[in-house]
């Protein structure tokens, strides 16, 4: 049974009830001593989620009605593959966690997506704002997603690149719930999603976007053969499939010689010095093209 506590800590963390819905409260507790700012009730909710939603949103009418239409097109397609292309890393790194790293230092997303991968995928949507602020408040994780790639762009670029910095945020704040939206069962889609969300979701589904058979074959996979974890995208995404199998696989490769050189978390190390080299120069070489080609 759970006390009061736990029922109110349920709620404001949307958690339906479930087989682990103590183990992530609990978990969730852990983090709440580690960095109380972040995890404070008043900062962990749905209200924060909400606001974070309206402020990309408004941030999008910005861009449409600031800059010109080309500029806004051209942002729009180099943001999303940006944001997919920063995903990934980030999703090989998860994967590299539940293999190499202990559980207390995983955060609170990160065991959601690890019992939706392994326990059963409707963790995923049954404790979605848990799930969905993961990319916000993944503290190192999204240090380098929002600021640390785009450090260097603007040093060149300027504020000429904020159109692509807003587009690039949209799509980036779209991943979780089209990756929830996966797993949820078509005739609760409805009820599960704002309506706007809903509707959003919706069109990125007609357009063809989305690709739930490709996210289904990145299920299938043996948790104790790391060669075969693949697929780390969640929209459409050509070449992803080339880049991100060889970046894991050589993570993977170079597993052994990190460990006996006494790395603790071999994968992650070798994730690491691959993405800090490919990571910022992918995201140069983009901004150098928009800036280029909005003249
Ligand atoms: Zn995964
Ligand atoms: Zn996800
Ligand atoms: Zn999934």
């Amino acid at each position: 049974m759970m006390d009061a506590g736990m029922r109110a800590d349920a709620k404001r963390l949307c958690l339906a009830d479930g087989p682990h819905t103590r183990e992530i409260i609990e978990h969730m507790q852990g983090w709440q001593k580690r960095e109380p700012w972040f995890y404070s009730k008043w900062i962990f909710n749905k209200y924060t989620y909400a606001l974070l939603s309206a402020a990309v949103l408004c941030a999008v009418g910005f861009s449409i009605t600031a800059f010109p239409v080309h500029t806004n097109v051209l942002a729009f397609v180099v943001g999303y593959f940006l944001s997919q292309f920063i995903f990934g890393w980030g999703h090989m790194t998860t994967h590299a966690l539940y293999l190499e790293t202990p559980t207390e230092k995983w955060e609170p997303g990160v065991l959601v997506a690890y019992l939706h991968h392994y326990s059963h995928p409707k963790e995923i949507y049954k404790n979605w704002l848990v799930h969905r602020l993961n990319f916000v408040m993944q503290a190192k994780g999204c240090r380098v997603a929002y600021f640390a790639v785009w450090f260097l762009p603007v040093l060149f670029f300027g504020v000429k690149l904020l159109p692509l910095w807003i587009w690039y945020l949209f799509w980036f704040s779209a991943i979780e719930p089209v990756h929830e939206y996966y797993h949820v069962p078509k005739n609760e889609r409805r009820a599960h999603f704002s309506l706007p969300l809903y509707l959003g979701l919706r069109l990125l589904d007609v357009s063809g976007l989305l690709d739930e058979e490709t996210h289904k074959e990145h299920h299938r996979h043996n948790r104790d053969q790391l060669g075969t974890v693949s697929k780390f995208y969640d929209l459409y995404c050509p070449f992803a499939d080339t880049l991100f199998d060889s970046f894991w696989k050589t993570a993977i490769h170079c597993r052994e010689k990190l460990e006996a050189r006494g790395e603790e978390e071999p994968i992650r190390a070798a994730l690491f010095a691959l993405g800090s080299i490919i990571v910022p120069t992918t995201f140069f070489v983009s901004c150098f093209v928009f800036n280029w080609m909005v003249g």
